[in-house]
């Protein structure tokens, strides 16, 4: 059924504020499933449902699926349209107040097409939770796509936030009129596999990636050397991008540390200070963080 028709069957009026514009192609919601590679042993965390149509494949396809949603006004429709399926469990709350380790004992699928009023804090909430996703399959603004699945020397902060965990890959590429209402962007489904190694990684979480406090400071892996934290990591790259297109020496200077500590640090790493940060990989910004000490 149309959305259109459900929503008016309820009286219900879709709210552009909370980002709702759904998705009804059963095919391409078949395809965004398969994208996940779901199996029955597999969990998912399915981010604002909706009215439940994607929710109903992901439930064929998954051993169980939490679905969390914030809008109260769909949760008769959702309560209605997911009554067959047992393996669901609907959680009427926000995001970003989830806490993955109340509903999840290991590492779980994220698919979703997300509010995308909030797609960066969704995937730092999440990618900085414990315990983590292992895969993300997510619909999102065409252009935020292809800024996580960016390669240097077009890098940001938030496709090194992203790249630090795992391989970013945009699936397909979703017309603004499969959905309804329809947005004013293109969307595409991207997908996120987080490294294995991240998944084993049960140290407290460091919220929005802030500085930590002594217990987190555990040698942790992945893009970077065992001798460099995550906190440690994430406070360099927010310096080295905290203003735009500058050369990399100059912004490192908002870490506080002397210009010839920071010439040494550059050079230890065979990174030329004169680079711009959207042009370093993640293995050089952690090669960086190293050298820094
Ligand atoms: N999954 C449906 C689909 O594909 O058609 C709906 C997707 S719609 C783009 C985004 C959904 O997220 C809406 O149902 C909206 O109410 C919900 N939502 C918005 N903000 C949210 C939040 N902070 N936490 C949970 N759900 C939220």
């Amino acid at each position: 059924m149309h959305p259109r028709q459900i929503l008016d069957r309820y009286a219900i009026t879709p709210k552009q504020s909370l980002g709702q514009n759904f998705l009804y192609d059963e095919g391409l919601l078949a395809r965004i499933t398969a994208a996940a590679e779901l199996s029955p042993a597999d969990q998912v965390l399915e981010i604002g449902p909706g009215l439940g149509a994607l929710t109903r494949q992901l439930a064929q396809a998954a051993g169980r699926v939490v679905a969390v949603e914030l809008d109260e006004r769909l949760l008769p429709i959702l309560r209605y349209e997911l009554e067959p399926f047992r393996n669901v469990e609907l959680v009427h709350g926000d995001i970003l107040k989830f806490d993955p380790a109340a509903w999840f004992d290991g590492p779980f699928v994220v698919v979703a097409n997300v509010p995308y009023y909030i797609t960066g804090a969704i995937l730092r909430r999440l990618l900085d939770g414990r315990p983590r996703p292992k895969r993300l399959v997510l619909t999102v603004q065409r252009e935020v796509a292809d800024r996580l699945a960016a390669k240097p020397p077009e890098m940001s902060l938030l496709a090194v936030s992203v790249q630090y965990y795992g391989a970013v890959k945009v699936v397909g590429a979703v017309k603004a009129g499969a959905f309804w209402p329809r947005p004013e962007v293109d969307s595409a489904v991207i997908r996120v596999d987080v490294d294995e190694r991240h998944l084993t990684d049960h140290r407290p979480q460091t919220t929005d990636h802030e500085t930590p406090t002594a217990e987190h400071e555990v040698p942790s892996v992945v893009g970077r050397p065992p001798s460099v934290t995550e906190a440690a990591f994430f406070r360099v790259v927010r310096a080295g991008f905290s203003e735009k297109r500058k050369q990399l020496k100059n912004n490192l200077r908002h870490l506080g540390l002397a210009d010839g500590v920071i010439a040494a640090g550059l050079d230890a790493a065979g990174i030329d200070g004169r680079r711009r940060a959207e042009t370093l990989t993640v293995e050089e910004w952690g090669q960086l963080v190293e050298a820094l000490g």
